[in-house]
Parts: structure tokens; sequence; C-alpha cells
């Protein structure tokens, strides 16, 4: 009797088990396009050794959905900060009206206001960050995961702010020793407000070209790995991998709610639909060169092992 009701339970388990794969196979499944170069580019990774691989990713609207809210966005809107840095700092992210501060120009603007105002705290970084409407894309957290189980090294190459780059990292349980932040960083010396601000001039969405120089000892820690894999959401955002001595570069964009495909078509080897586009053909590539242990099998392991320790 005891028997049959743990085959029952069992039975049970496996069923829910198979509806919630069913679920998270949905919930991954994305809308996206293959380009020219990744129809050529992408059976030559099928054979690529994890530890030829190395990940260069944006962060804004890349690792977070296309409509969370991005770095800057964080201080000119959070009732967090001083009403009067905060009227000052706001008018910075509308783009429209501002249309006479343009490139390297705006970030000068916007870290210089924070460093006058001592904006953010130190102390409220964690809060900020947990207060924002920032939400990971669908299957971002589960391949940082995956590169972390692999030792692939990931640089994040970022227009935003290292601070809460990482801060929203460590909230997620992401904050891995393979991933390094090449963005614009709030430097506090000793003290609780931002002194400064570095590298001088800032990482823009203009000059991320330089990521192979900013981030030097990163590249040359990994000198030896030659096979490329970038992400990101802005066509400038491939112009990070722009110097990095390679032998292929695969590239995958996120269009976002962006109304023209056309230039992240010729800037991208695939291009994903959507605000909440998924990492489906990154975590298929990942699959297929390091085949992960059967979750299904593990999961059931788990559930059968429990019943029949709680039976006895
Ligand atoms: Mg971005």
């Amino acid at each position: 009797m005891q028997s049959e009701q743990v085959a029952l339970a069992a039975l049970g388990v496996a069923s829910a088990l198979l509806v919630w794969l069913a679920a998270e196979k949905r919930r991954h499944k994305t809308a996206w396009h293959a380009m020219e170069g990744w129809i050529s580019k992408r059976p030559i990774y099928k054979f690529v050794n994890p530890d030829k691989l190395m990940v260069i990713t944006d962060f804004d609207a890349t690792i977070t959905s296309g409509d969370s809210q991005q770095c800057h966005d964080l201080f000119g809107e959070s009732k967090l900060m001083s009403a009067p840095f905060r009227a000052q700092f706001a008018p910075l992210l509308d783009w429209a009206a501002n249309p006479d501060i343009d490139g390297v120009e705006w970030w000068d603007r916007a870290h210089s206001l924070m460093v006058q105002h001592g904006m953010p705290p130190r102390n409220l970084i964690p809060r900020l960050v947990r207060e924002a409407r920032m939400i990971p894309r669908p299957g971002a957290l589960e391949m940082l995961k995956r590169l972390d189980e692999l030792n692939i090294p990931v640089l994040i190459v970022s227009a935003g702010v290292s601070d809460v780059i990482e801060e929203f990292l460590r909230q997620h349980g992401a904050l891995s020793e393979n991933i390094a932040v090449c963005s614009n960083r709030l430097n506090y010396a000793g003290d609780s407000a931002p002194k400064s601000t570095s590298p001088s001039p800032p990482i823009t969405s203009f000059t991320k070209s330089y990521a192979y120089s900013s981030a030097s000892s990163f590249f040359a820690a990994h000198a030896e790995r030659k096979y490329l894999l970038v992400l990101g959401d802005s066509t400038t955002d491939v112009d990070a991998s722009e110097n990095v001595p390679h032998d292929q570069c695969l590239s995958v964009g996120f269009l976002n709610s962006r109304p023209d495909g056309v230039p992240h078509a010729k800037a991208f080897d695939a291009v994903v639909l959507g605000n909440d586009g998924s990492l489906q053909p990154v975590a298929e590539l990942l699959d297929e060169i390091a085949p992960p242990v059967s979750i299904y099998r593990s999961l059931s392991k788990k559930a059968l092992h429990g019943l029949y320790n709680d039976s006895n």
C-alpha cells in the first residue's frame, strides 16, 4: 500500500515537473531572426571548446528587459535622490528635449551633477536598485549561471554605471568571479558621497570600441580565447569587440520595441524581437557546446529521494 502511495506521489511530482518544464520552455521561447552571418558562423561555434570562448555584453536593455529602467534613469527618477539633484538631473534623461547634448558631453554633464550633489549616497545604492523597475531579460540569469559553471569569462561593457550593474547582479545572485564590468564607476574614497567618476573620458554608447584598452587586464588574462560572443541592444554595442583579436565573432542583437529592425539586421548576426525577447539563441548555443546534465533527471531524482525519505 505504502509503495503504491509513493508511486502515485512520484507520478504527481513527475507530471508537475513536466508542466513546469513546458512553462519554462514557453517563457524562454522567443521570436528571433538569423542573419547571413549567423547561418555561416553558427555551425563553427558548435565545435568551439568552452575554454576558447569569451562573452562581451551590454547591460541596459540587454541583460535587463527592453523596457527596464536603465542605470542613469535610477538617479533622475528615484525619490531616494534629493529634490534639487533630481530637478537638474531628470531633464537630462529627456533625450528629445536635449538635442544639443550628445555624445561624451552628456555623460560628462550627468556625472558632474552627481559629484556636485553627492548623489547617490553610497549606502542607498542597494535600495535604489532593489526599488527600481529593472527586470532581468528572460534567460539572462540562467545564461550567466551557465557561463559561470563553464568558466567562460564575461565582460560587461556598459555606458551605464558599474556600481548599479554590480549591485543588480549581486541582488540576483549573479555577480560571479567570471564577470568583469567595464563601465563608469563612482569613486567614493572613504566618504558616503561620490567624489569623482572614472574612467575619463567616460564609457559611452559612442566609445565602446575603447573597451579593449579600458579592460586591458581582462583581455590579457583571456588572450587565448579567440571565439567571441557579443550581445547588445544598440547597434554600437558591437563596437566593444572591434579591437579585440579574434578568430570568430558571433553577435546577437536585441531589437526591443524599436520599429525599424534594418540597422540591427545589418549590425548583428541574429536579432531577437521584443522587450522580453529571451536569450534562447545563446542558451541553445551553450547547450550545444557543453550539454547540461538533464535537469529533468536530476530534479526527478531529488524529488523521489525526498519522497522515499519522507515515507520511511
Ligand atoms: Mg543597452
